[in-house]
């Protein structure tokens, strides 16, 4: 069994995007910047944010931190991601989901400028996906196809299935293993027997926030398994994943922990992506 390891694959990765944002401010007269704008205090979403900044920092991306409080109106945080829209000192833009539930989240997302959508998640850039058009692609599903290849596994004419089916990452994540040539099955609630589906698997995409619910049975020798759930194990409170990683990873050829596997890819192709909008903005 590989273990899957999205540090190491993920540092590589910003160590080379720092590389290209040290030629830009000779190429280009400054370096990209990445403004997050955080509403309220969520826990996770405060860790989550932070964890961006020092991606940045690491990228030699420059990156502000707005945070608003919780009770602030909707109004006032799309004035506040039209002017971000505006200021041409932004290369992308962020808000941070979920927001407080007062207010629309795709609102937020349809006013965010495509052009500094660096989460890919404006209906612009969810349409280039589905139409194979030049877009920006969503950071999550972007860093699961990038573990992939770094492992050396080609999704062509594998049978990929996929746990979940989010706008975030199900259904994006499904949509790109299908354009790797992957014969994909996409697995929900509703699905009927869903372990004699996620046993015909060559590649076990997990994304359904239920932790530790893929068990050994559940899966065949040999699966590359993607564990994307970030989850709270109910016996030890720890941060765990949706795959009860103890019991598949021994008939798994290749695995990803939690964590330390997909969130970290999550964040470097946030640099990415952020990297990609100020070159085509320049
Ligand atoms: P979501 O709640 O929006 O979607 C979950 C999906 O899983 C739904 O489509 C649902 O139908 C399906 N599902 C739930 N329980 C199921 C079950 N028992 N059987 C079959 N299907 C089931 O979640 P999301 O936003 O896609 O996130 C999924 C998980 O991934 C969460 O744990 C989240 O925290 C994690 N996540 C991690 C990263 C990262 O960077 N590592 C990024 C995004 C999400």
């Amino acid at each position: 069994m590989k273990l899957i390891d999205g540090k190491a694959i993920s540092a590589a990765l910003k160590e080379a995007l720092a590389a290209q944002v040290a030629t830009f401010p000779d190429k280009y007269g400054r370096v990209p910047h990445l403004v997050v704008v955080r509403v309220g205090e969520d826990p996770a979403s405060v860790v989550y944010v932070r964890n961006k900044a020092k991606a940045c920092e690491a990228c030699g991306i420059r990156n502000t931190t707005i945070v608003l409080p919780e009770d602030t109106s909707e109004e006032a945080l799309l004035e506040q991601v039209r002017s971000l829209n505006a200021d041409d000192s932004v290369d992308g833009i962020l808000v941070q989901l979920p927001v407080p539930k007062h207010i629309s989240e795709a609102r937020v997302i349809d006013t965010i400028a495509k052009e500094k959508d660096v989460d890919g998640f404006h209906p612009y850039n969810v349409a280039g996906l589905w139409q194979k058009t030049p877009h920006m692609s969503p950071c999550t599903p972007a860093g699961i196809m990038k573990l992939l290849e770094a492992i050396g596994v080609d999704p062509k004419s594998k049978r990929a299935v996929v746990i979940g089916r989010s706008n975030i990452v199900g259904l994006p994540v499904a949509k790109m293993l299908l354009d790797a040539n992957a014969t994909v099955t996409l697995c929900h609630t509703r699905t009927v027997d869903l372990p004699s589906v996620t046993r015909q698997a060559e590649i076990l995409v997990v994304a359904a926030g239920r932790a530790k619910m893929v068990t050994a049975d559940m899966v065949s020798p040999g699966v590359v398994v993607i564990d994307v759930g970030m989850d709270r194990d109910p016996d030890t409170g720890k941060l765990c994943g949706d795959v009860d990683f103890d019991s598949v990873a021994p008939k798994a050829s290749a695995i990803t922990p939690v964590p330390g596997g997909v969130g970290p890819m999550t964040i470097a192709c946030l640099m990415e992506n952020t990297v990609q909008c100020f070159l085509a903005r320049h």
